[in-house]
């Protein structure tokens, strides 16, 4: 294994739920510190969505779960939770790896069922974190549905995805590839409180720059806006200002939901650190994980010219949270609605 001479701290017992994921070992390295890579052995690669999930994608892959990228705000922190890890802390430090996901991808792939609709990955967590660096599974993923001829978006945060971009112009040369970077905070302080293990914001810039450059319609998810934080009209403007002159094609903005275990661990860090919003938030979401009908729509009237002005506009503007999979309870269709739209 690649990591051998690294490995600070093999634990041959899995926790409860890795057991169920096909565990094979759990893995320290002084690079990562403070995180623990669980590396698994899954059989399956491509996930169904559920029927009526109203997404134009039906399927994704998950190379990863749990994230690095450490958002406050993340909708995919509940998942966790099926792997008996907590949804806070652990979903930032403790990381699932799918190591050998390319290779059952390309299986799948290769079955004469398969229909080649397109596949959607960074819906759950980002598959350019950090350990992506080291796992290098995404060139694998890449290069099994080019070969097999299946379209597919990526939405991430990871200026990562500039290693692979060669392989991405590619794979753009023999299928439809979509690709979308999340930018959500410019403010460099707020970024370091509530997105902490993301490059910075001035680094997915950058990124959007390159992919422009490569001839990718960049599409940039300004997601979430975070009320009271981030909903400044200076703010947007100056973001949207920097997206464009970045190059992107379009954007969109999507109001902050606060679901399942994400509420607390994100109103946890709003009590620290601006404990005067406390009130305003049990304003705006009362006991619910949706911002009011009434903010909604004032930000929608405060976004629209903003991405007018900027030459950001889309013909179909769609709701959406940053990287999550859909529920079928919920009342909000996911991001990548935008890259297959
Ligand atoms: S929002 Fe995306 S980048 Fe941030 S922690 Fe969640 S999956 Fe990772």
């Amino acid at each position: 294994m690649r990591w051998q001479k690294q490995t600070l701290d093999v634990d041959d017992g899995a926790l409860p739920g890795l057991e169920r994921a096909g565990f094979v070992r759990s893995v320290r390295t002084p690079d990562f510190e403070g995180v623990t890579f669980h590396e698994v052995l899954c059989k399956s690669a491509l996930n169904k969505m559920p029927q009526g999930s109203g997404l134009p994608f039906n399927w994704t892959i998950n190379p990863m779960r749990g994230c690095s990228h450490a958002c406050r705000y993340c909708f995919a922190r509940g998942s966790h939770e099926y792997l008996e890890l907590d949804a806070g802390r652990d979903f930032d430090t403790q990381i699932v790896v799918k190591t050998n996901v390319a290779a059952v991808l390309r299986r799948e792939l290769h079955r004469r069922s398969w229909r080649r609709e397109g596949v959607a990955l960074g819906t759950n967590t980002d598959p350019y974190q950090r350990a992506e660096g080291r796992y290098r599974l995404m060139p694998g993923i890449i290069g099994a549905l080019a070969d097999s001829g299946t379209p597919f978006s990526v939405l991430t945060k990871g200026t990562l995805l500039r290693r692979d971009l060669p392989l991405l112009v590619q794979a753009a040369r023999v299928v439809p590839v979509s690709l979308a970077v999340s930018i959500a905070i410019l403010d460099e302080e707020l970024h370091r409180g509530l997105e902490s293990g993301t490059p910075s914001p001035r680094a997915r810039l950058d990124l959007v720059r390159a992919l422009a450059e490569a001839g990718f319609a960049v599409h940039v998810m300004v997601a979430p806006v975070i009320p009271c934080l981030t909903d400044g009209s200076a703010h947007l403007d100056a973001l949207f200002g920097a997206i464009a002159a970045a190059g992107a094609a379009s954007a969109v903005a999507f109001p902050m939901h606060l679901r399942g275990s994400t509420r607390g661990w994100f109103l946890e860090w709003l009590a620290t650190h601006h404990p005067a919003l406390l009130r305003r938030y049990r304003q705006l979401y009362g006991r619910g994980a949706y911002v009011t009908p009434e903010y909604a729509a004032w930000l929608r009237g405060r976004v629209e010219p903003l991405l007018a002005r900027h030459g950001l506009h889309r013909e179909r503007p769609v709701e959406a949270a940053p990287h999550r999979e859909p529920d079928t309870g919920s009342r909000q269709p996911d991001p990548q609605l935008a890259l297959f739209a």
